[in-house]
């Protein structure tokens, strides 16, 4: 997108030209779109949980229901609130980082229980897909905030589920490497298009089209799990086959038994 100002140059006053300034204005339009796009995604996003929790509790206020309809509804209401909950601190983790405050405790992580746990929750919500973990090692310690690495392989393993079909297997592999454990999270789901992947990670950023339509999101999970990544020295990198499905690989640095030694040592010190 080009926006051009002109504007006549006089000399002694008589005109003598004109000026003409060009400006790609492409990132500022884009951004502004995506904004706009936000708004109406956040509503939306909000108000659907909301609705549900407004409706079960009305129609449990006002009938007269038997103890498992009533356990039913009860545990809708609390997914849906739980979903609200997740959808508010994505918001407030992003409003963090830009601001610089985000804060990270970090101590020694062992990924594989982590990642476990993870899929276990993963497993009850999504009761269709079928998960493997396959691990070189069931030792593999990095040092970086456990709450935070959780909740970057939780939103990776979210979407894997979120962007393929009932039915589909989410594979996780970690392979340690020298100093750096690979994770990778890949799924069979709908991929993601060629000219879309270096936007991936740009806050509020979803690709558009009529397969991503009908599934919800905010288009922050990706901006929040690359702002982790860089928190712990790690990198990211997205591999996609459109309609075939996605691989998302994380690596980061890997604590060996010296430099654990050395750590706590200094510790001591
Ligand atoms: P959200 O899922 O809330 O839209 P994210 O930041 O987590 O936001 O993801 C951004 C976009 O990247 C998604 O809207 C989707 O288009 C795409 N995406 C992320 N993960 C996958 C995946 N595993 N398969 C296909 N598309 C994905």
């Amino acid at each position: 997108v080009i926006q051009v100002y002109s504007e006549y140059v006089y000399r002694n006053r008589q005109r003598f030209g004109v000026l003409f300034v060009h400006r790609d204005i492409t990132k500022e339009f884009e951004v502004d779109q995506m904004k706009s796009e936000f708004v109406s995604t956040v509503s939306h996003e909000l108000r659907t949980p909301l609705a549900s929790v407004l409706g079960f509790t009305e129609l449990m206020l006002n009938k007269t229901l038997r103890p498992e309809r009533q356990t039913k509804y009860l545990n809708t209401i609390y997914q849906e609130a739980q979903r609200l909950t997740a959808l508010i601190n994505d918001f407030l983790d992003v409003q963090k980082m830009e601001s610089g405050t985000q804060t990270y405790h970090k101590n020694y992580v062992d990924l594989v229980p982590i990642l476990k746990q993870v899929v276990n929750v993963q497993q009850i919500n999504a009761g269709k897909h079928t998960f493997d973990i396959i691990t070189s090692s069931e030792n593999l310690v990095v040092f970086g905030d456990e709450d935070k690495l959780i909740q970057l392989f939780n939103n990776l393993i979210h979407n894997a589920v979120k962007y393929s079909p009932d039915g589909g297997n989410v594979q996780i592999k970690v392979l340690a490497e020298h100093d750096k454990v690979y994770i990778a999270i890949k799924d069979e789901g709908i991929g993601i298009p060629e000219e879309a992947i270096n936007k991936l990670f740009t806050k509020f950023y979803r690709v558009d089209n009529s397969d991503m339509r009908k599934i919800g999101g905010t288009g922050l999970g990706l901006s929040i799990v690359k702002e982790i990544v860089k928190s712990h020295q790690g990198e990211i990198k997205v591999d996609s086959e459109w309609k075939k499905g996605s691989t998302f690989t994380i690596s980061l640095p890997l604590m060996t038994t010296h430099s654990v030694e050395q750590l706590d040592q200094e510790k001591e010190e």
